[in-house]
């Protein structure tokens, strides 16, 4: 039996006889993704092709590519629009301007935004009502910030990273709040928190979490196993804020390497060469298919041997878009 050393400085020990794949639960499909997608199929069915989405649905290339061929346009705002077509709002979430402008061009609109997302929209109308300053951790240009930024534009303040705090600006100390984008790196976020304290004592911390269940379930899955991966493997795509995360907690939790792929073809084969342990997970806004696609690659190269690392259960469910949801029937009851 050998050992290969990883990146912390960990030992990851040989199966006897073979190659193994530690498989993260929970990885892939979150229930906001599951709902964002039922919702576009279930428009397509309702109302056939084509249905107009803006932006991805969700970031995923697969889904995105699916949903194409079955006669879904993906556009980038709401003037590529027919006026009176259904558009539908992804999962990210849009800004009020947004709604305005689907409105005034008399677009039938369905919102997939996430509820987890809204509730960060509820969290920076109430606290803009309040007069507070805003301060928003998460990325530049991601949609979900643009959306939840539009809300109270004059209030909200985008805070990048922890090297972003030293130019934040604030009218009054006593009155500042953060709030974040959903799909952050946890420990990332409580660092740019911990200096954006360091700066403005008074710092007000959101109602609850803004970060995620999937989000931060996926992380913690990865952490467990991590330190015991020479490899790990995300399945997601590059545009995808949650599996960009896995990548980077991945590696800091010890992987001595860590790789986003799309597909199984994107696996070079020679990540594999003097492996012995290969961790797999996935982005919220995977499906699963794509990961048994990277198993049955691993299996080809003699990585037959899979172990599941769970570290949470999930059962949340979001139901439709109310336009969506099946009508219900009414018996009336025979009372002769
Ligand atoms: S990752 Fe989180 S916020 Fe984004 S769609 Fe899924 S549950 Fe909602």
């Amino acid at each position: 039996m050998s050992a290969s050393v990883d990146a912390a400085g960990g030992s990851s020990v040989d199966v006897p006889g073979g190659r193994r794949v530690l498989l993260a639960e929970p990885r892939g499909y979150c229930a906001g993704v599951d709902r964002a997608v039922e919702t576009v199929e279930r428009a397509l069915e309702k109302h056939g092709a084509p249905v107009y989405v803006r932006k991805q649905i969700v970031h995923n290339r697969h889904v995105v590519d699916t949903l194409t061929e079955r006669g879904v346009v993906f556009v980038d705002e709401t003037d590529e629009v027919p006026e009176g077509a259904i558009l539908v709002f992804s999962a990210h979430g849009v800004s009020p301007a947004v709604r305005d402008s689907a409105d005034q061009r008399k677009l039938h609109t369905i919102d997939a935004t996430c509820p987890l997302v809204t509730k960060v929209h509820q969290e920076a109308k109430r606290f803009a009502r309040g007069d507070y300053d805003i301060l928003l951790i998460g990325h530049d240009g991601h949609e979900e910030v643009e959306g939840t930024a539009g809300e109270a534009p004059e209030h909200v303040q985008l805070v990048s990273g922890p090297e972003a705090v030293d130019s934040v600006t604030v009218r009054d100390e006593d009155k500042v709040i953060w709030v974040s984008q959903t799909t952050l790196s946890v420990d990332e976020t409580m660092e740019t928190v911990r200096k954006l304290r360091e700066r403005f004592p008074k710092l007000q911390d959101p109602p609850s979490d803004d970060i995620c269940y999937a989000t931060q379930n996926r992380q913690v899955a990865v952490k467990e196993m991590a330190p015991r991966c020479d490899l790990v493997i995300v399945v997601g795509s590059r545009n995808s804020s949650n599996s960009v995360r896995l990548v980077e907690v991945a590696l800091q939790a010890g992987a001595k390497s860590a790789h986003l792929v799309d597909y199984a073809r994107e696996v070079d084969p020679s990540w594999l060469e003097g492996v012995t342990t290969v961790g797999v997970t996935s982005g919220a806004s995977v499906p699963e298919v794509l990961v048994r696609g990277v198993l049955d690659l691993l299996d080809e190269h003699g990585f037959g041997d899979v172990e599941s690392v769970r570290t949470a259960q999930e059962s949340l469910v979001f139901s439709l878009p109310r336009e969506l949801r099946p009508s219900r029937v009414l018996k009336v009851a025979d009372v002769s």
